[in-house]
């Protein structure tokens, strides 16, 4: 079943609403002003309801030009505007009947603690208070209301009005807590969705993460839109670090590697640990030319890792294999041709670029 809520999601349905709320509204009033149970007469009442009416639509239409009405937000200045105009016909009508309309701005406080801040939802009540007060006041002093009736009145409304400002104030309390946890919540799924993308000692894309991009890649590259060269690396004699300086050692070197990776490639392109001392370069819109540049740099770059600051002349290498993407061929296919590259660099002595067919 449709919820009201579900209904006001759309602009129009919402705009449908408050009409209906308005034309409701205008009915019971007229009909209490056709029944006498206003102070006023319909000459001097219809006006009145008129400019509220009109000031009502001024405001939804100003916050529809500012988009809040998109938004579907309630606004200060809408809640006031409300609360003003309905306080202000209770007030004309000298009978108990009073009360069942002055339970509307008591509503509308709390609609306001939903949608508004608790320090607007207290001014709303505060001016919800003042205006009624104001209005019996100036009713008693022109000597149109019973004084006694309307003191019994006003301290009712006052007991009423605390009461609902207080259930409010819990409900804003209740929803700022609420949307801070939600924040946190979102903020927590962006983190793990980061750390699922991203290998943990690196901090570049993990295997599973690159071959999704390369994925999407491939798609780009037959639909005939850019294409992609890989680069497969593979540190040389890595197994010596780890062996002679520990694991640690061998740890940092692969972070140095990473950076170094990072800084050689353009914003556009992926850098990904496939596992080990294994990591691949993804360059978009790049050919064999530019990715064997890229590889230079990478190469010459590497050999300026420091192992450990006692031994100097320790030189990191890197071997890597180069492949360019053939349209409509598998992604597996360009990653096999850019390895079979990379084992070629390794059999002619490492620390080289080979070019796969
Ligand atoms: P090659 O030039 O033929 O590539 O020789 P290699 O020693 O680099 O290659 P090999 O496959 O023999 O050894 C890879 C080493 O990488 C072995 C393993 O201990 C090390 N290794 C793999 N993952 C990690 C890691 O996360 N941290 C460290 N410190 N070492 C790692
Ligand atoms: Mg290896
Ligand atoms: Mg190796």
């Amino acid at each position: 079943m449709l919820t009201l809520a579900e209904f006001g999601s759309s602009r129009m349905n919402r705009i449908l609403l408050v009409m209906m709320g308005l034309v409701i509204y205008a009915l019971f009033c007229l009909g209490l002003v056709r029944y006498g149970y206003l102070h006023v007469t319909g000459t001097a009442f219809v006006p009145l309801l008129g400019v509220w009416i009109l000031g009502l639509l001024a405001l939804m239409f100003a916050d529809a030009t500012r988009g809040r009405f998109d938004a579907g937000t309630l606004t200060l200045s809408k809640a006031l505007w409300c609360n003003i105009g309905v306080v202000v016909t209770a007030v004309l009508v000298p009978h108990v009947v009073r009360l069942l309309l002055l339970v509307v701005p008591l509503l509308g406080l709390v609609y306001a603690a939903l949608h508004l801040s608790r320090r607007q939802m207290l001014s709303i009540g505060v001016v919800t208070w003042a205006t009624y007060l104001t209005g019996a006041l100036a009713l008693i002093s022109l000597g149109r209301a019973d004084p006694e009736f309307e003191g019994l009145m006003a301290l009712a409304f006052t007991c009423m009005l605390a009461g609902m400002m207080v259930m409010a104030s819990e409900v804003t309390a209740l929803r700022v807590a609420f949307d801070r946890r939600r924040r946190r919540l979102n903020e927590a799924m962006a983190q793990l969705g980061e750390l699922a993308m991203r290998d943990e000692l690196t901090g570049l894309y993990n295997r599973r993460y690159i071959m999704d991009v390369l994925g999407r890649q491939k798609a780009l590259a037959d639909r005939g839109h850019v294409s992609f060269s890989l680069c497969y690396c593979d540190l040389d004699h890595f197994k010596q670090i780890n062996d002679r300086y520990g694991h640690q050692v061998g740890d940092r070197v692969l972070g140095d590697f990473a950076r170094i990776a990072e800084s050689v490639v353009r914003s556009v392109d992926f850098v990904a640990r496939l596992g080990g001392e294994e990591f691949l370069l993804v360059l978009v819109g790049a050919d064999k030319n530019t990715a064997q540049g890229v590889a230079q740099r990478l190469c010459e770059r590497t050999k300026f890792i420091a192992i450990i600051p006692e031994v100097p002349d320790f030189r990191l290498s890197v071997s890597v294999g180069i492949a360019s993407f053939r349209p409509d061929e598998r992604v597996e296919d360009v990653i096999q041709r850019s390895d079979r590259a990379l084992y070629d660099a390794k059999s002619q002595g490492r620390d080289r670029i080979v070019v796969g067919c």
